[in-house]
């Protein structure tokens, strides 16, 4: 028997495996997102939170280790802006000294906006980091800034990418969110400005998360139209997915000039391959983007509970888990529609981790 054929992966109700985790590190950003955090609700008296409430490292080690023995083989780390949590580097170490069952390192990746890559990526390789994905919505710096919102130049960005690069944080991703009549101008200008070099752009439907940046479907670009439009210019050409529940559909340039991705979580749903657990900023366990509520396993921490009972308590979670909510919005968006986003309520994306 083969040493991985011993690891037991916990599966939920519709049979999906745990397979990775986010963290959200810290619910604060220098950036404030249309889409994201918009302004007029994350002012300058909003309530962030707490130092206390925070996971602390050691929290977040220990329940990155335990999922490791339920089958997690990638951890990420997300916010909020996870390069603002101070002292990260020293997470990173942490988490890089945990095995899988199997004996392997686990898969250490952070999403981040890429402001304060140029300073730091090369403490965070020193780490033990492996990977870094950068978002970047536009090359053209009045779009970009409309859409962060805080005036912050794309070359600061780009400097980040270099850095990043240069530090070996690779492979790297960049993610564009795409909202209509914002940054839709800019898509074939991104993919030919990233074709032949070592960054892979990947495209994201504009997502109904939260409850704050009034989501609406006719914001949304369809990942098809993405790219049918560079296809226009730079012949691409389906290629199959990395690994089975990648969120991520691959195309590659005809001319060998790299690949694209495109991520329709809005038009083409992949909630039947979702293996993905997001723990907030405050430790509680969500096993869906979209979900109301989590489940609260800093309590279960600072209660004094044992690393069985904890384990217990998360398997337990998953295997409960039921989620499908894109699956369900895409059936609903197929008529058309350009009303607002109606439903329960939603945890903010910086707070549970995008
Ligand atoms: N601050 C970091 C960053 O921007 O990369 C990490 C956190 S952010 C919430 C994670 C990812 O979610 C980013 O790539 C961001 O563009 C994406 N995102 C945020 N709001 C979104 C929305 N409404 N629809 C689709 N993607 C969104
Ligand atoms: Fe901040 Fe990232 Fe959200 Fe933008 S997408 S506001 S950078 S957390
Ligand atoms: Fe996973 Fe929920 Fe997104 Fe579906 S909607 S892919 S279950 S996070």
């Amino acid at each position: 028997m083969s040493s991985s054929a011993i690891v037991p992966h916990v599966v939920d109700t519709r049979g999906r495996p745990l397979h990775d985790i986010r963290f959200s590190v810290t619910d604060r950003c220098n950036f404030r997102c249309v889409y994201c955090m918009p302004k007029e609700v994350f002012g300058r008296d909003y309530a962030f939170m707490p130092r206390e409430e925070l996971l602390s490292f050691e929290e977040i080690t220990r329940l990155a280790a335990i999922a490791a023995t339920h089958g997690v083989e990638k951890i990420r780390l997300t916010g909020g802006e996870p390069l603002l949590r101070k002292g990260l580097p020293e997470l990173i170490a942490m988490l890089s000294e945990l095995r899988t069952p199997a004996g392997t390192a686990l898969d250490l990746a952070i999403t981040t906006n890429g402001s304060a890559l140029a300073r730091l990526a090369p403490a965070l390789k020193d780490a033990g980091l492996k990977r870094v994905t950068v978002s970047l919505d536009s090359l053209d710096d009045e779009t970009f800034q409309a859409m962060n919102d805080v005036k912050f130049p794309v070359q600061k960005i780009l400097d980040g990418l270099d850095a990043a690069h240069a530090a070996g944080l690779g492979p790297i991703k960049i993610n564009m969110v795409v909202k209509k009549g914002h940054n839709d101008k800019d898509i074939v200008a991104m993919a030919r400005h990233f074709k032949d070099t070592p960054f892979t752009l990947r495209f994201i439907e504009y997502m109904d998360v939260g409850t704050t940046n009034g989501w609406q479907l006719g914001e949304v670009v369809p990942s098809a139209e993405v790219v049918a439009r560079i296809n226009a210019e730079m012949p691409l050409e389906e290629i199959e997915p990395n690994y089975s529940g990648e969120t991520s559909q691959r195309w590659r340039y005809r001319d060998g000039g790299g690949e694209i991705g495109v991520i329709s979580s809005v038009t083409q749903s992949f909630c039947h391959t979702c293996s993905r657990a997001r723990i907030s900023v405050d430790g509680k366990l969500y096993t869906c983007l979209f979900a109301s509520s989590g489940h609260d396993l800093r309590a279960l921490m600072r209660d004094g509970c044992s690393d069985d009972e904890l384990s217990a308590a998360m398997a337990q979670i998953w295997r409960d888990r039921t989620d499908r909510y894109s699956e369900l919005r895409s059936l609903n968006t197929q008529r058309p529609t350009t009303g607002p986003s109606t439903g329960a309520k939603r945890i903010e994306m910086s707070y549970i981790g995008g």
